[in-house]
């Protein structure tokens, strides 16, 4: 029912299919092995259009390599993942699904963006051209376009003095808002980040999380972070799936997993980073 909409959801007065609550991203019994070592076991989860999804759990747990699987910088051994419906690892062809080529990868792959812990930035280029550079070669943008939405973008990561500094003028934590915004410039369905406070020094941290909580409240956009920011995972947080060894042990909305757990283990591990 309406009432159940999240509040990023409410605003919306048209229809739009990238918000309307269906499934945008489902893992079908993934299974990744890297040699003797299965990270991921027979995993299955979805995430809605809409949704904040954070990934907790012990380092190792297999929880980045779900992030990568998405942005098929790694491939499954078995198992199927779709996203908007159409399979990333897959192609139908006459009828039947055969391993995804290259060009139909890429096609469903610019529904996802992605922030890195290390953040990646051209280093030759200023933040600017930092945040154009795909948009005008993948999409097809107009130079004047792509800077009128790189404008804004970075208006919403709060650096709108630092566009025509290079990265290594930048603190680490300016570096990571420009590294957000442009993931965002790409249009990207889903946000994918990957513990992208870790590398920070502590009095940067907060600068990024604000920027994020500001996207997830303001935003239609799709998220799915791995985190140990706690408190974070819980501001933003539609639901929490809690890893171990390769599975979802527990999930839940932030209130339940953190203050109810049903498992043990997910008790433990809370102990421990909180
Ligand atoms: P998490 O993000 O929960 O810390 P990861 O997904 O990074 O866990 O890693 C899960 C497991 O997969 C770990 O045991 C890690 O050592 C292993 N692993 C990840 N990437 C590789 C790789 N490229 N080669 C071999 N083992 C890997």
């Amino acid at each position: 029912s309406l009432s159940k909409e999240s509040p990023a959801n409410d605003s919306k007065e048209t229809a739009n299919p990238a918000v309307d609550g269906s499934e945008l991203i489902r893992f079908d019994k993934v299974t990744k092995r890297f040699g003797a070592n299965t990270v991921l076991d027979s995993l299955d989860f979805t995430v809605s259009s809409g949704k904040h999804v954070t990934l907790i759990g012990p380092s190792g747990s297999g929880k980045t390599t779900i992030l990568r699987l998405l942005m098929t910088l790694t491939t499954p051994d078995e198992g199927s993942i779709r996203v908007g419906g159409d399979y990333l690892t897959h192609e139908e062809r006459n009828g039947g699904l055969v391993p995804a080529g290259e060009k139909h990868v890429r096609e469903v792959r610019k529904n996802i963006g992605m922030v890195f812990q290390q953040f990646n930035l051209f280093p030759n280029m200023k933040v600017m051209r930092n945040i154009t550079e795909a948009p005008v070669h993948v999409l097809g943008l107009s130079k004047d376009e792509a800077e009128e939405r790189a404008r804004e973008l970075l208006d919403l990561v709060d650096l709108t003095e630092h566009a025509d500094k290079y990265p290594t003028q930048l603190s680490g934590g300016q570096q990571q808002r420009v590294a957000i915004a442009r993931a965002l410039a790409m249009r990207p369905q889903v946000l994918l980040l990957d513990e992208v406070t870790s590398a920070l020094d502590p009095e940067l941290v907060a600068g990024v999380l604000d920027v994020l909580r500001d996207i997830a409240h303001t935003t239609d956009i799709t998220m799915l972070c791995v985190t140990h920011e706690m408190n974070f995972a819980r501001d933003i947080s539609d639901e929490v799936l809690m890893f171990d060894a390769g599975r979802v042990i527990e999930s839940g909305s932030p209130q339940k997993i953190f203050t109810e757990p049903d498992h043990e283990r997910t008790r433990q591990f809370l102990s421990a980073v909180l």
